[in-house]
């Protein structure tokens, strides 16, 4: 992460913005809180559901190679240690030994030593803290504890007896469930190599230090595909799978110019990973991981084999030929999805009459509202008739009615909510059976037939 600014300043409007408007809700609020956790309002969750309904028509509906699957978040424990997760999945942390705050150490020498920590041990990480002296950014105090290792993995107890040998882990990726479910999905589904498993769930990860909003929780959803592949494939494979992430980001309207690749060098990779890219995107606290692809070799699949004293095994249908399939992995954080969408999307307007507004420029394919109809007022004749074409619309787009309050107000309260199209029936719509049709980005209006408002909008939605 570079040019961390203070989420105060960068994500302020867009924070306060979720809150007001039913996007984004701060996790137990009337417990006073819980730290890093949020719950998604009714926007927030049609929002997310967009997302992961798009993702799922893109990479399994409309792809033959491509099947799902929905795993348990629970998995057998033997399965973490063979997927290194047990051993290897730590993050180096460091207590100030004045006022106890702890920090990610790698975070710590990047945000006050300006340097990359990269690739540095648990004491190379250690000495550099203690001789240059950092700071504690919360108390300025010069006094760090040594670093050291901490799994961020969640574990809970299976059975009443809370003893070692029943703990289990809430999965910290979803890619596992599906490494354990190949030979299943081989034996039970027609699919070929090259094929993929998609999945969309929760993972759940200790973060030593989390924030930016919902950047960096510590409950989150992943949409995951473990691509199996013949291992002298691997190269091309995964530049097609670079590029279906970046069309993907066109898709959902990721502004592109906020969108860079970060190469992994190679000896930062994960102890899995024979090269991985990141895509990251320009967040307003600095320019970091969105989403990452990685080649994962055929070390999951071995390991689990190795575990599991079971063989897993593609036979090729035509050589009779027996392999360990490759695999390629690209990853997609939903939350970190939803705010880079809110960060391109949000926007401070001023209007020719002075008057400020706040609108949300949400692409219409992940917009939670789609429509907004309006009776330019309450009384008869308008509101039966907005409720008629309000019946008639929202058989086919997700539609808000709303006739309450002066009409300029009711844009306001769309615009904020990213709704593409207001719909507004008035007494002309009483005389020649047309309404008004307003362009959230644009504003401008334009009278439409009834009969025609569907195929119109229809054309304006994909
Ligand atoms: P980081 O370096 O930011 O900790 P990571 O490299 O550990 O991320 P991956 O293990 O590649 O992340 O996880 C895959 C995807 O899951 C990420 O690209 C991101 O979109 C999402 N993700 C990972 N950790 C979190 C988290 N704590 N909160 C929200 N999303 C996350």
């Amino acid at each position: 992460m570079t040019q961390v600014k203070n989420i105060q300043d960068s994500l302020k409007p867009i924070v306060a913005l979720c809150k007001r408007r039913g996007f984004i809700y701060p996790g137990s609020e009337i417990y006073g809180g819980f730290a890093n956790t949020y719950s998604f309002g009714p926007y927030g969750a049609q929002l997310k559901k967009n997302i992961k309904d798009l993702w799922w028509q893109t990479f399994v509906q409309k792809r033959r190679d491509m099947v799902g699957l929905d795993g348990p978040i629970l998995l057998h424990p033997k399965a973490w240690a063979a997927s290194g997760h047990l051993e290897g999945f730590n993050d180096a942390m460091i207590d100030c030994k004045a006022c106890k705050s702890r920090f990610r150490c790698d975070h710590l020498i990047e945000e006050e030593l300006k340097q990359s920590a990269d690739g540095l041990s648990l004491e190379e990480m250690t000495h550099l803290v203690h001789s240059k002296k950092v700071k504690c950014p919360k108390c300025g105090a010069q006094d760090f504890t040594n670093a050291r290792n901490f799994n961020l993995m969640f574990s809970t107890h299976m059975s009443k007896t809370g003893s070692e040998g029943d703990v289990a882990y809430l999965r910290p990726e979803t890619a596992q469930a599906i490494f354990l479910d190949f030979k299943n999905i081989i034996d039970t589904m027609r699919v070929r190599i090259p094929f993929g498993v998609a999945q969309i769930g929760k993972a759940f990860r200790n973060e030593i230090t989390p924030g930016n909003f919902v950047f960096r929780v510590i409950e989150f959803e992943q949409m995951e595909i473990e691509y199996f592949i013949r291992g002298e494939t691997w190269e091309k494979t995964f530049e097609d799978w670079l590029k279906s992430m970046h069309d993907w980001c066109k898709l959902i309207g990721l502004n592109k110019a906020r969108i860079h690749e970060k190469e992994h060098p190679k000896e930062q990779l994960s102890h899995y990973s024979k090269r991985t890219v990141d895509i990251v995107y320009d967040f307003p606290f600095g320019t970091s991981e969105l989403y990452g692809l990685a080649y994962r070799t055929d070390f999951d699949l071995s390991r689990h084999a190795e575990f599991s004293g079971q063989k897993i095994e593609y036979t090729d249908p035509e050589t009779r030929e027996k392999f360990v399939p490759h695999v390629i992995e690209p990853t997609f954080g939903v939350e970190r999805t939803i705010l880079a969408l809110l960060c391109d999307a949000y926007d401070e307007q001023q209007l020719e009459n002075g008057e400020m507004r706040t609108v949300l420029h949400l692409h219409p394919r992940v917009a939670p509202v789609k429509v907004g109809v309006f009776p330019l007022m309450k009384k008869d004749p308008l509101g039966p008739k907005a409720q008629a074409v309000f019946d008639m619309l929202q058989a086919h787009f997700t539609c808000e009615y709303d006739e309450s309050g002066a009409i300029g107000k009711r844009y306001r309260r769309q615009d904020e909510l990213g709704t593409p199209y207001c719909v507004t029936i008035d007494f002309d719509t009483i005389e020649n059976d047309t309404v008004t049709l307003r362009d959230r980005d644009s504003m401008e209006q334009t009278r439409v037939a009834i009969s025609e408002l569907v195929a119109t909008l229809s054309a304006k939605l994909i």
